[in-house]
């Protein structure tokens, strides 16, 4: 099961380690054989490198497209070493065998983050690479194949484990390492296209992703996980930069991208915006004159829920926010910027993370998202479903003041980034009680009124926050019960889709109770 690495090829994108590989190899005695660039840094350093071009007799042309697309190469690759007919083809042909392929693509995925014009996206689509790790992949019986420069190392340390020889096993990890990354690979150019070419419904989506960063474990210490990029630049937890604070898990990576959509709902240019997120549910959302303020009212809505929470910011942290978010312990911040000052305040508490991220995601960006179930996987068109004022279509005798339809519309917002069954309560720009994730509307609607309550309870407030407030309903209510209770918390005024079989008793209901109700003919059902 062992084999020798006797002669290998190089023709890397990324040229980091590649001297000290080259190095390395040829003290062990192989040859080197490398493309354009790859070889001129080898020559540089002194090594003995034979070009390819040399070996297929044609140079390299068209712009790099055509280098190693060749027989001498692939022959080299693919060639069974026990087989009779491919040795004589080899002796017939001149081919050498190439036994291990270095390879590292053209930068696909980061000239797209850079945000490239079509052609030289285009013009980053490696052919030849993939080409020939498919093949050595193929071939792993015999050969080797590397396509991270992470892994030279493990690939010297088994070459000096083993005397200048590697492990069936070995070839098979690589192997399926590298199937991995082409596969990854054509899939970021298939959705970079979907977008480019802004196809609402492509006809096939490829589902892959590129290892970013192993993870200690997933959402519970027993699971390994990972985190993969899908290659897209949009602004948000994949994209963002640690400024400080300690590595970041899964849940933190899973409740800073709730809490950072969620927040991107709210245009900095309404003002400033703040969602405390637990367990990807919003513990408190609020608008305010200044951001300080926007924060201490999403911190007001929950409090004890809020320890331990990450926050997602509207607008660049300042100083004055950042000394109020320091009182508490908080997992994550994630804001589109950061003043000097304020990062300074954070880096008084080490283990609190702060990731910056260029700017706000625009949350009617079409994108998709995938879930996995039993045996395969669900994906869907992400809910960048959006409602105005105009959309709305008043149902009750009551139609909501200037300033209800304001809160209705934040209320709206909210709803859509909660667990369903969602109700979110929401008073002058503040959420005052979420009920998330239960199983009946009923019971939501109950467990965001006991929040109001306590609200009202920590604030040393009289009457529960849920009075005169307006409350949203992430899809209809298919009883008057749940409206009724509601009611019953407080509220004055309803947001909610409409659709229901008994849509008449529920507006009979609300005209009874006096409220006054909105349908918005969509729901954001999120589960
Ligand atoms: P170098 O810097 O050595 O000139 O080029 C290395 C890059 O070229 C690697 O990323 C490799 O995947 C890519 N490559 C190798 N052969 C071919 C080919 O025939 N066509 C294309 N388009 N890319 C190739």
């Amino acid at each position: 099961d062992f084999h020798p690495v006797r002669r290998a090829l190089l023709s890397v994108s990324d040229k980091t380690g590649l001297v000290d590989l080259g190095k390395a190899l040829s003290a062990r005695g192989v040859e080197l054989l490398s493309t354009g660039g790859s070889a001129k840094t080898l020559r540089e350093a002194g090594l003995d490198v034979r070009d390819v071009a040399e070996v297929t007799g044609f140079p390299e042309m068209m712009d790099g497209r055509v280098k190693t697309l060749h027989p001498m190469v692939h022959g080299g690759l693919l060639a069974l070493r026990d087989n009779d007919a491919h040795l004589a083809a080899m002796e017939t042909h001149g081919i050498g065998a190439i036994d291990l392929l270095v390879v590292n693509l053209y930068p696909f995925e980061e000239t797209v983050a850079k945000g490239a014009d079509y052609d030289t996206c285009i013009e980053n689509i490696d052919i030849g690479g993939p080409a020939m790790i498919r093949a050595a992949a193929k071939n792993h019986a015999f050969v080797n194949v590397v396509v991270d420069v992470e892994d030279y190392d493990a690939l010297l340390a088994e070459l000096e484990a083993n005397d200048g020889q590697t492990s069936y096993a070995f070839r098979q990890g690589l192997a399926q390492n590298a199937y991995a990354r082409t596969a990854a690979y054509d899939a970021a150019v298939s959705n970079w296209m979907a977008g480019a070419l802004n196809l609402q419904a492509p006809r096939r989506r490829a589902v892959a992703g590129r290892l970013a960063q192993t993870l200690r474990y997933g959402e519970n210490p027993h699971q390994e996980a990972a985190f993969y990029l899908d290659g897209s630049d949009r602004s948000g937890v994949a994209t963002a930069r640690q400024v400080q604070g300690k590595e970041l898990s899964y849940n933190n990576i899973n409740d800073t991208d709730a809490a950072f959509e969620l927040v991107s709902e709210f245009d900095p240019a309404d003002g400033p915006a703040v969602a405390i997120i637990k367990h990807a549910n919003p513990c408190g959302v609020a608008r305010g004159a200044t951001l300080k303020e926007a924060y201490q009212k999403a911190f007001d809505c929950d409090r004890t829920s809020a320890f331990g929470g990450i926050i997602a910011l509207n607008m660049p942290l300042d100083a004055d926010t950042a000394r109020e978010i320091v009182q508490i312990f908080t997992e994550v911040v994630i804001a589109p910027g950061a003043s000097e000052e304020a990062v300074e305040v954070f880096a008084t508490k080490k283990n609190l993370r702060l990731l910056l991220t260029e700017g706000l995601p625009d949350p009617q960006d079409s994108a998709f998202t995938t879930r996995q179930v039993s045996g395969g996987m669900l994906v869907q068109d992400k809910d960048v479903g959006h409602r105005d004022m105009a959309d709305l279509k008043v149902v009750t005798k009551n139609a909501p003041t200037e300033d209800q339809m304001a809160d209705l519309l934040f209320a709206w917002k909210v709803a859509k980034h909660v667990k369903s069954n969602a109700i979110v309560y929401v008073k002058d720009g503040q959420t005052v009680g979420v009920g998330a994730g239960q199983m009946s509307r009923l019971d939501s609607a109950t467990i965001a009124g006991v929040k109001a309550q306590r609200m009202a309870e920590g604030l040393e407030l009289p009457e529960s926050l849920a009075k005169g407030s307006a409350v949203a309903s992430d899809a209809f209510f298919p009883f008057a019960d749940g409206l009724l209770e509601a009611a019953a918390n407080g509220a004055t005024c309803v947001i909610q889709p409409g659709g229901s079989m008994r849509d008449d008793e529920v507006i009979k209901a609300a005209d009874e109770a006096g409220l006054a109700m909105v349908f918005t003919g969509m729901r954001h059902f999120r589960h």
